[in-house]
């Protein structure tokens, strides 16, 4: 706050100093009560075997269910709720959620794999290995129900405690996944040491893979490294029938996207998978942009 002492010894609030960190404050609490409201959503969006166009899992996507601005998306609380550390409690929530939506699914006979997103502050977070397991013991579920999403940039904030973190969680049976890959700043010495088993393709080299040949040589590549690694490799912003064949031929093994389904609530992911038809195979081999 940019408090002033007046004359007369009283503190004043100059709100045109900083409006920025008042904003800020209001906004902390608005989550927090969103919290206690119960206004979070959990939203999945499948993720589907390319070889056998079947539903092999689902992404946890958080969102806001606002009283007056209807659905707030992530990327307008999530930098936020890290920067603050509200994450760590929005983390929690989300692993209940998708814990929940594992039991459901278990239930119907239907073994999925829920990806749940951490952040640079979860991974810094020393109790988060010891709470995710309470959790799954609460709650009679595998840890390899689970796939934890992780940055690049969110792993080289602070490499060796992440890399602790991660070590726990994946002796635990859970597994790890680097998203967004190509965005941010990576080493591949890191990639190759951490205890990974799957690596997401980010959207932006993907969703205009029809018509950019850049993108395509970028995602060929990236294909052959991940698998050179030992990984599995997942495509996101599949957006086209043509891009789902484009890198069905490029051996990319599952992807995650629009065409498929957008993110829609959990409790419809049963009735979208009743539903889901995988598109024909193509006779004609697609034209892929050489390289
Ligand atoms: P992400 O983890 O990379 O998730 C993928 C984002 O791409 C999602 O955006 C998804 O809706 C979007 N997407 C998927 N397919 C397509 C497509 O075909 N076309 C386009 N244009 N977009 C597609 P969303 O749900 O808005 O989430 C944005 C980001 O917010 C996520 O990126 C993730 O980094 C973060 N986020 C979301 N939920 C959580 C959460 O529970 N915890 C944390 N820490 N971060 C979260
Ligand atoms: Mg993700
Ligand atoms: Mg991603
Ligand atoms: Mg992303």
């Amino acid at each position: 706050y940019a408090a002033k002492l007046r004359n007369d010894g009283a503190v004043v609030y100059d709100s045109s100093i900083d409006k920025g960190s008042e904003q800020s404050l209001s906004l902390l609490t608005e989550l927090r009560t969103a919290l206690e409201r119960d206004e979070f959503r959990l939203f999945v969006q499948p993720k589907i075997h390319f070889d056998t166009g079947k539903v092999v899992g689902a992404e946890a996507l958080v969102r806001w269910v606002h009283p007056e601005r209807g659905n707030v998306f992530p990327d307008e609380f999530i930098p936020f709720a890290e920067q603050t550390g509200f994450i760590r409690k929005l983390t929690r929530w989300v692993l209940e959620q998708s814990a929940a939506l594992c039991q459901s699914l278990d239930a119907a006979g239907i073994q999925l794999k829920v990806s749940v997103n951490l952040s640079t502050r979860d991974l810094m977070d020393q109790d988060l290995p010891a709470k995710f397991r309470d959790m799954l013991e609460r709650r009679r579920l595998s840890a390899a129900s689970f796939c934890l999403e992780i940055t690049e940039s969110a792993i080289m904030d602070d490499p060796v405690r992440a890399e602790q973190t991660l070590a726990r969680l994946h002796a635990m049976g859970v597994e790890l996944s680097i998203d967004d890959f190509g965005t941010g700043y990576s080493s591949l010495a890191y990639l190759k040491r951490l205890p990974v088993n799957e690596l997401k393709i980010d959207k932006s080299f993907v969703l205009n893979m029809e018509s950019d040949a850049g993108d395509v040589m970028i995602v060929r590549s990236t294909i052959q490294l991940g698998h050179n690694l030992g990984l599995r490799v997942v495509a996101e912003g599949v957006e086209s029938e043509a891009v789902w064949h484009q890198l069905k031929s490029m051996n990319c093994d599952q992807g995650q996207g629009y065409y498929m389904s957008r993110p829609i609530p959990a409790d419809q992911l049963l009735l979208w998978m009743q539903q889901w038809r995988a598109p024909e195979p193509v006779s004609v081999p697609v034209p892929v942009v050489a390289s």
